[in-house]
Order: C-alpha cells, then structure tokens, then sequence
C-alpha cells in the first residue's frame, strides 16, 4: 500500500545531479533559508540558547510518552473527541476508512500531513471511492502531478512556475499562464468549493498538549483552519512522539519550529482544536477523532542510541542546509521523509537494509545539528546506523551490508598497527600509483576495490616523500637524532 523506493537513492540521486532546473531550484531554496533560519534564532529574546532548552522540552517527553499519550487520550475524551492508537499503518487507515464509511463520506479535504504520506492514506481513500482534495497549495500541485512530497514543508519546491502553469492547463483546464498569483487564484477557486462541499477534513498534528487535550496545526495559507472547521467530521492524525507536557512547552517548540521551517516568528495560522464543537460554539465539526500512530516508533523509543530522533519536529531545516539533499532533493530518498532526518528516520521504519543508502549518503558535516531547532545529534545516529550496517545487529535484523568492507578495514587496521608494514605498503603504493591514469598531476581512477573513489572525482596521488620520512629527514639535518 505505501510505496517505499529507498533501493534507488543511488540511481535516483544519479539523475537528480543531471538535472539543472532541479539543481537551480534546490540552490535556490537552500540559499534562500539557510542564512534565514540562523538569523532567525538570533531574533528570539533568550537567543539560539533556546534550542537547548527545547531539545530538554522534546527529550523529556519522549521519556514520557506513555503517560503524557494516555493523559492526552483522556482529555481529548473529556473534550468529546474519540481516540484510536493504531499499531500500525494499516490499522490507521482502517480505522479513517470505517469513521469515513460510517459518515458516508465522498470527499475528504486535507491539510499537509506527513505522517498520512507515511501510511498511503490517499491511496487508501482513493481505492474506497473517497475523493481527496490535498488543500495546501504545493500538496495540491504535486497530488495533480501523481508525485511524492520533494521537501517535508515546501512539497513543491522543485517545480517552476511554467512546469505548474502547464500542469494546471492540462489537468484544471485553464489556459496557460505562469503568473503565480493567477495560479494560486485558480487553485483557491476550486478549493474554496471542495471545502464547502467536503463531508471530513483530515489534517496532521504539529504537536498535541496531554495537559489540554488540543492538538496544534501550523500553516501559512489558512487551508487547515478551513479543512478541520467546515467538513462534519474531523479525523487528525499525529505520530505518537508529537506531544508535549504543558501548554507552556508548545510556546518553546512553536517559536522554534517556525523560525526552523521558515525563519518566521510565529506562522500566520496556529490552531489549538480540542475535539468537536461545544453547543455554544457556532463553528467546528460534530465528530473529532484522533489517531495516535505507532508504525515502528515504540521499537525506536526502545532503543537509546536512536530514541533522540523522536524528539524531531519536521521543521525541515536540516534540509535546508544539508549538502546532501542540496544536490539530490527530496524524491531519491523514496520515502516522504528526506534529507538527514529522513537518513535517520526511514531506516529505523522501514528497515535499515533496506534504506541503507540514506544513511551511507550523508556527509556527516554536522550542519543539520546546528539548524536544528531543537538540537538532535543526527550525525551521532547515522554513524550509529552505519556501526549496524558494518557489523550486522540482530535486535534490529540488520545483515552486514558489505562483508569485503568490513574485511579490508581489519586488514587496513592490522596494516596501520605495524609501522614496517605499513611503511613498506606506502613505498609500494607510491611506485604502483605510476600506473594509473593521470590528469594535472591528479589521479583519474583507483583500481577496485578503491573505484568508488574516483568515480566522480580526481584524487591527489600519494607524495613522493611521506611525512615520516621528511620530518626524520628535518630532525637529522637539525642534528636531532631521530
Ligand atoms: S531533525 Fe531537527 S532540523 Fe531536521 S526536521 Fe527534525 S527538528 Fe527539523
């Protein structure tokens, strides 16, 4: 049901490169917010300090999600809302399909919600005669392009205003135009009857409150307001790390998780729903339902080595500045969730082998740590998932992924222990390295194993006087025995 393409990140990748309109705007997008964001967190009065207190907020949470979920569930229930923890993806699309059944819904209007791409509940919807209208605009354009999410906040950022005029010629009708305002008039034209029509709104939750019983939805262009308060009935999903203690937590996270995602102060839209309409209130939905996702978290939260990625917010600002997903975007990693949270986060869910390209491809510069509002050591848990990728792990049914690697590192660490040995090879390798083909004094290709290095670049040859030897040869002429 839910489509996973994580074996062609290096294909996928391969083809991003090639791509110069794709390569424009992801320099584009990156320049655009990386500086942002930084001189964001300068804004905030207590300083970027913040994020080391939000990152305490988020790690305190998740030690304790179990009774921070069921105070939740009892105080959405004491709204009037229902609550259903679903185990798993298809459980939570049951669930959503039977609420949907019940109401005899033909048309679900939705808010941008990732953790519903994580489940394919579209799909779902779709195969059940369900009508779904993605009501966030670059949710909207790439629902009528047939893609996935490019960006965790910007869906659409990879497409140029012609490739959206001409998509909106051919699947809406209009004539041709790239005039983005005219653009945005037609998409809110159609959606604005969607939205009056539609029999449920479906959205995501930003962060839920166990001491309220509210769930937070964050949004620019209003459409989630519109989503969960016109249809009859409300269904919002949440991953079940998304909470927090205290109302006083959420005014942290969501000055942070604005200045991250889009280096704003607060987003223009922030909604606290907290179940269906009371009797003496004129706007909201008769039904309320909240499901709380599992899907592979509660075997994260078991472990301590990744546990911390929990505490992610999907503010999107590590891809902001990840030089990885600075040349591949979002679509290689086959997954809804991309860039290095994505590296860390689809191999935990959809099994490490599986997605063991994601974390092998990031650079482990450590500037996705830095961006983040709330301080998660990714760099610390991609090398965590690459020491299970190298040496097999059975808690996490991980097989060692290169057996060869593995064994040409224990040569090279026997190698580099003995100092005549490793002397001698240098000598060899540097008579041997005259064999191979060479440009501007720079090596062309490795022989294998080695290629990988070479494949896209030149590489400097080993010189022809090693350190050690220059520096016994400075220490003799100094007179220094050596
Ligand atoms: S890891 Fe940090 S920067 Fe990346 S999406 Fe999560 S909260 Fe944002």
């Amino acid at each position: 049901m839910v489509e996973i393409n994580t074996e062609n990140y290096v294909a996928e990748a391969h083809k991003a490169i090639a791509n110069p309109v794709l390569q424009r705007a992801l320099a584009d997008v990156q320049d655009r917010f990386h500086k942002a964001t930084a001189a964001a967190y300068h804004t905030l009065p207590e300083g970027p300090a913040l994020r080391f207190k939000a990152h305490q907020i988020r790690m305190q949470a998740i030690a304790n999600l179990d009774i921070l979920l069921e105070t939740l569930a009892a105080n959405v229930r004491y709204n009037g809302g229902h609550v259903f923890f679903a185990e798993d993806g298809k459980t939570a699309r049951d669930y959503c399909l039977a609420v949907a059944r019940r109401h005899r819904v033909k048309l679900v209007v939705k808010g941008k919600s990732m953790v519903t791409e994580e489940i394919g509940l579209n799909q779902a919807l779709a195969d059940g005669w369900i009508e779904v209208a993605e009501t966030d605009l670059g949710e909207y354009i790439i629902q009528l392009a047939g893609e996935r999410p490019f960006h965790i906040i910007g869906p659409a950022i990879h497409k140029t205003r012609n490739e959206v005029g001409q998509l909106f010629a051919e699947k809406l009708g209009i004539p041709f135009t790239h005039d983005p305002p005219t653009l945005a008039q037609a998409a809110r034209k159609i959606l604005r009857a969607k939205f009056l029509q539609a029999d449920m709104g479906i959205s995501g939750c930003n962060l839920a409150c166990a001491e309220t019983g509210h769930i937070t939805t964050v949004s620019n262009e209003g459409n989630i307001r519109l989503a969960t308060t016109l249809p009859r009935v409300h269904v919002a999903f949440m991953g079940m790390e998304r909470i927090a203690a205290r109302l006083e937590d959420h005014d942290v996270l969501l000055r942070l998780l604005c200045r991250g995602a889009t280096a704003q102060k607060l987003a223009t839209y922030i909604s606290y729903i907290g179940g269906p309409r009371a009797s003496d209130q004129t706007d909201g939905p008769d039904e309320f339902h909240l499901i709380i996702l599992d899907n592979g978290r509660r075997r994260i939260l078991a472990d301590p080595e990744f546990r911390e990625i929990l505490g992610c917010i999907r503010c999107a600002a590590c891809l902001n500045v990840c030089p990885v997903y600075g040349q591949i975007g979002g679509h290689a990693y086959g997954f809804p969730y991309s860039g290095p949270v994505g590296a860390v986060v689809t191999p935990l869910l959809v099994g490490i082998n599986r997605a063991q390209h994601l974390c092998l491809g990031e650079t482990l510069c450590g500037a996705c740590q830095e961006a983040c509002p709330v301080d998660i050591d990714i760099p610390r848990m991609l090398l965590a998932l690459r020491a299970k990728l190298a040496d097999g792990d059975p808690l996490w049914k991980v097989k060692r992924a290169n057996p060869m690697e593995k064994a040409i590192f224990q040569i090279w660490s026997g190698l580099i222990r003995n100092r005549r040995i490793y002397e001698l090879s240098l000598r060899l390798a540097a008579v041997g390295q005259k064999c191979l083909p060479q440009r501007n004094g720079m090596l062309r290709r490795l022989p294998p194993p080695l290629h990988g290095w070479t494949r896209s670049r030149d590489i400097k040859p080993l010189a022809a006087e090693t350190f050690i030897q220059r520096w016994k040869k400075k220490r003799r002429v100094r007179g220094i025995h050596p």
